[in-house]
């Protein structure tokens, strides 16, 4: 299969070469010809599948077709959760677009509104936007939807986790009915489908990696480690490995700041990236790790979602996230392209139970490395593949028996641990157990 057999135009065919693209993705051979066709489309394809290609080719091929568009008018919406995506989404319209007569902008919150409400007075073909500030650019009456052909809802499984499903359902609104609807989800939920239903007719359902399987050229295993230690051991690491482009996940905002403070005092450049950085910081940060000016990229999940690196080698989970999901989101940072990565967390003892939901969600138990020096005194309980998701474990010690194959050497501590491990409280303070909403408020 080859990119000249899916009916897309000489112009578009040759700024895929220029990308270096050999052959189209599982996704993009899909997606093309569906779209191309006018099909609506529910794709399930995370980042790293090529689906923004997927999308942007064929989109591309049929406005360039049609009329242009009137001032303040938009042809194409695409809609995404975050910043950094929409502006990825927009470099990569203006490159597959290279040749064509077509004008494409984005905009996001952050940053100053008038520039964007510039932008749009002369008409857009192809829009790319964060919902909020999509909202605010309507209301203020600087962008009209009478011309737009076609919606794209861009990781839209994100997008209701951040909470734009009244934002969404309100731009649909103000939409033509008549319009063609793509719409990409890492996942299909329940929520996804409801949010499909009545706004997609009739799609073309594609999946190209399963559910929640995570990318197979990526190494995982995690290193056991005393909460205090991890910051030593992360230094130690890329130390240790010489490693030079690294991105590291940790939980919250204040954690990523203090973890770029310590490892800037071990002389290592590191930079963090969250949602309490002005967008000209953050999308400074992702210049100078894409670079190589420094060595480590400390991200939140939110802020980090859809960043697209080439080849990172190595992703690092300093925390793991309490979202199962987001590991999976995380290491398809690396690995991506058949390249090889190494997908590395390091896990305290208070973090048991968040490992045994990545496990059970990726169905596999990851590796475990002790590495010496930073053995824990607090060792990581494994995981029993019968638990239940809602089983308290509070007062029922696992017996020290339950133990993995791969882990052997710790059956000793995790007797231990399982006596020392400490009551887990919940994000807001209360007995009910965490919500999505209330991990994501306390980190975006
Ligand atoms: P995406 O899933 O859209 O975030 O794309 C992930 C990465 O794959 C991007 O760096 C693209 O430039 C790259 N890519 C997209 N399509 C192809 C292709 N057909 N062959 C090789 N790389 C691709």
């Amino acid at each position: 299969m080859s990119f000249s057999n899916l009916g897309l135009s000489e112009s578009i065919l040759k700024a895929v070469d220029k990308q270096g693209y050999k052959t189209p993705s599982p996704i993009q051979q899909q997606a093309i010809p569906a779209i191309l066709k006018g099909k609506d489309i529910m794709a399930a394809a995370q980042t790293g599948t090529g689906k923004t290609a997927g999308f942007t080719l064929p989109l591309l091929e049929i406005l360039s077709k049609g009329p242009k568009a009137k001032p303040k008018q938009v042809r194409t919406l695409i809609l995404t959760p975050t910043r950094e995506l929409a502006a990825q989404v927009e470099a990569s319209v203006i490159a597959y677009a290279k040749h064509l007569n077509l004008y494409s902008t984005v905009v996001f919150g952050g940053v100053k509104i008038n520039p964007q409400m510039k932008r749009l007075q002369r008409g857009v073909d192809i829009l790319v936007a964060t919902p909020g500030r999509l909202m605010d650019l309507y209301q203020q009456k600087a962008v009209r939807f009478d011309q737009l052909e076609i919606l794209v809802l861009d990781e839209a499984d994100r997008m209701l986790d951040m909470g734009f499903i009244h934002d969404i359902r309100k731009i649909v609104s103000y939409l033509p009915e008549k319009r063609q609807n793509l719409m990409f989800s890492a996942t299909f939920s329940k929520e996804i489908r409801a949010l499909a239903k009545g706004m997609i007719n009739d799609p073309v359902e594609i999946s190209v990696s399963p559910r929640n399987t995570t990318v197979k050229s990526v190494k995982q295993w995690i290193h056991p480690v005393d909460k205090k230690q991890k910051s030593a051991l992360l230094a130690h690491l890329i130390e240790q490995n010489q490693w030079t482009q690294v991105l590291v996940f940790a939980r919250t905002k204040h954690g990523s700041d203090r973890l770029c403070r310590q490892l800037n005092t071990k002389r290592i450049p590191a930079i963090a990236i969250h949602g309490n950085k002005s967008q000209n910081q953050r999308t400074r940060a992702l210049q100078d790790f894409k670079k190589g000016k420094v060595q480590v990229m400390v991200a939140t999940d939110i802020a980090a979602r859809g960043i697209d690196i080439d080849q990172l080698p190595h992703v690092i989970n300093f925390d793991l996230p309490n979202v199962p999901e987001d590991y999976v989101h995380r290491i398809g940072r690396t690995g991506r392209a058949g390249k090889s990565g190494h997908a590395i967390s390091l896990v305290s003892a208070d973090e048991f139970k968040q490992l045994r939901d990545i496990e059970r969600l990726i169905k596999q138990k990851l590796d475990r490395k002790l590495v010496d020096g930073f053995e824990p005194d607090h060792d990581v309980p494994v995981s029993n593949d019968n638990d239940k998701p809602k089983k308290s474990f509070k007062n029922k010690p696992r017996k020290s028996s339950q133990k993995h194959p791969q882990n052997k050497k710790n059956s000793r501590s995790n007797k231990q641990a399982s006596a020392k491990r400490p009551q887990r409280k919940t994000s807001t303070g209360g007995n009910r157990p965490p919500r999505k909403s209330d991990v994501r408020k306390k980190n975006a």
